[in-house]
């Protein structure tokens, strides 16, 4: 279970505020995915077919990984201070 995780992270490349590339499982592409603008460069995002609650599987996946990225860099101020007091 966590190495199944820990390869799909891989397959997903962070930057800036909410954007990430995601690999395409086919091929050797990349999908530019947009938290904020709520969008996806692959075909399923584009054509609307095989969404969930409107959104494809990059974009639920790249959503997943900037909020445990978002958490762990909240908890790890937190431990320090514990640490310091
Ligand atoms: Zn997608």
């Amino acid at each position: 279970m966590v190495g199944k995780d820990a390869e799909d992270l891989r397959d997903i490349e962070p930057f800036g505020e909410g954007r990430a590339f995601h690999k395409a499982r086919s091929g050797n592409g990349y999908y530019f995915v947009d938290i904020k603008e709520e969008s996806c460069t692959c075909p399923s995002f584009k054509f609307g077919t095989g969404l969930v609650n409107g959104k494809c599987k990059h974009f639920s996946r790249v959503t997943g990984r900037l909020e445990t990225e978002k958490r762990n860099a909240e908890s790890r101020p937190k431990a320090d201070f514990s640490a310091a007091w």
